[in-house]
């Protein structure tokens, strides 16, 4: 039986997640710019919030309230995969 569960407590820290994915953060507080990995960019059109990782694209759309939904559409996973790939199935 399939026991891993979901532990949304121990997702990384949003800044070290976008960091490791290699998006630089401009600017200060709690939302920053990155350069879109959603779109073909030329400035930073992404932000994302440091506190709770959500990301809302001004130029294309992208968007999505935490890490674990980042992960998934930039990399295609699934829910579960994702969860796995992020230290977050317990
Ligand atoms: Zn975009």
């Amino acid at each position: 039986m399939n026991t891993a569960r979901f532990e949304r407590s121990t997702l990384p820290d949003p800044v070290a997640y976008f960091n490791r994915e290699g998006l630089r953060l401009v600017g200060r507080g709690r939302w920053r710019s990155v350069v879109c990995p959603f779109h073909d960019d030329a400035r930073p059109s992404l932000r994302v919030n440091v506190d709770t990782g959500a990301y809302k694209c001004m130029a294309c759309g992208a968007k999505g309230g935490d890490v674990l939904a980042f992960h998934r559409q930039r990399h295609g996973l699934s829910f579960v995969q994702a969860a796995r790939d992020l230290g977050a199935m317990a």
